[in-house]
This record gives C-alpha cells, structure tokens and sequence, in this order.
C-alpha cells in the first residue's frame, strides 16, 4: 500500500466544515471572552484583517469543540450567549446555576486536574459573571486518556468551586484587557507583539499572523 496525501480533499472537508460553523452574527460580536482571554495582538489582527475564519487548524479546533458539544448534550442543549459589560460570550451549557463547559484534550487524564490550563478556568469564571451563575463543571474528554497502554480515550467531569471574588477578580482582569484592545483597535494600532499572550511562546506557534508580528517588531509595518 502506498499513501499519497490528498490536499485537495482535505480543502473540501475543511471548507464544508467552515460552512456549517458560518455565523454571520457572531462576526459582529467583538470582543468576546475568547478574544480577550487569548493573544490581544491576535484579536487585533483577526478582526482589522481577517473578520473571516479562514484558519484550518482553527475551523478543525471549532469543529472538534462543537461535535463534542454535540455528543455531550444532544438535543438538550442551552448553549446561552449574550454581552455583558460590553464583551460577547456563548457557553457550552447552562443548566439552572449550573455552567458546563466541554472540552476535548491531548493532555493525560492522569496528571489532571493541575493541567487544566488556567486561561480555560478564565474562560469558566468570565462565563460565570456574565451569566450570574454560581456553579460550574468541566467535562473533559481525554482523547489518550492517561496515556498508559492500551491508551485509550477517557472522560472526566470536574465539578468546580469557585470563590466569588476570584470571579470577580477575573472579571476586572477581562475589562483591562477590553480596555487595552479597544483602545488599540480605536487608535488603529498594534498591540505589541509578545506581551499579551495566554499561552506564551507555544501561541506563537503556528500563527497566522506570525509574520505581521516580525514585521511590527522591526518598525516595517
Ligand atoms: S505571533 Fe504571537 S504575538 Fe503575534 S499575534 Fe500571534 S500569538 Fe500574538
């Protein structure tokens, strides 16, 4: 047998996945939780140049996320969404006080919970205030479970506490942002590049705009 990769295929499956995510009124929405949460310089770029989504590993994240949301919750489903204080959210699933947020993950089931990435908990504690909801779970699916062989995948739901001013405290952490963002896309510039990033040196990896960043670091924008 011999393997022949097929671009032209994959483009297909990835444009029909990026049809059926089209949403033409979340393009309006901005900023939203995620836009403040992750790179500010990448927000600024995605909405000055690229309003669209455009990025394959972006429309396959997407996607993943919501096939997961579907398996999860099927039919009953309350994926919420709205603006609150002036930045856009949509969650997974409100259920009473009750926030469920799915996520898939390459990370091991058995060093979790420590490797739930704390820009996720912010996502959860911005969901919350904006909700005006007091309790919250994760339900991680574990694509490798925890790795040992036969690996396998594995699910767990992490129900969380969460101390009213931790929320509040994260929530003036996301108005900052908000205010750093505006005022950039306001002024119609850049925010320096590096500085407000989420997941440090590894978002870098694989961006889109990783060329734009050199370019303004070097003063050629
Ligand atoms: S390359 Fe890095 S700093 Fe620049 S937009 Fe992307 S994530 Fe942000």
């Amino acid at each position: 047998m011999r393997f022949t990769r097929n671009p032209e295929r994959e483009d297909e499956l990835i444009a029909q996945f990026k049809n059926e995510m089209v949403d033409e009124e979340r393009k309006g929405m901005f900023p939203s939780m995620t836009d403040l949460i992750y790179c500010l310089t990448k927000a600024y770029f995605k909405q000055r140049y690229f309003p669209e989504l455009e990025d394959r590993r972006t429309i396959l994240q997407f996607y993943q996320g919501l096939f997961t949301e579907a398996a999860i919750f099927g039919e009953s489903q309350n994926a919420t969404k709205g603006k609150f204080e002036g930045v856009f959210y949509h969650t997974d699933h409100v259920a009473g006080p009750m926030l469920e947020e799915t996520k898939t993950t390459a990370s091991s089931l058995g060093k979790a919970p420590d490797n739930i990435p704390f820009y996720q908990q912010r996502q959860v504690m911005g969901y919350m205030k904006a909700e005006g909801l007091t309790k919250a779970r994760f339900i991680i699916w574990y694509k490798s479970g925890n790795y040992k062989p036969p690996t396998q995948p594995d699910l767990a739901v992490w129900d969380v506490l969460v101390d009213p001013d931790e929320v509040d405290a994260n929530w003036e952490w996301m108005l900052e942002r908000k205010q750093i963002l505006m005022h950039h896309v306001d002024a119609k510039t850049i925010p320096t590049p590096y500085t407000y990033r989420a997941l440090g040196d590894m978002e870098c990896d694989g961006c889109q705009f990783a060329s734009l960043c050199q370019l303004e670091v070097q003063g050629l924008t």
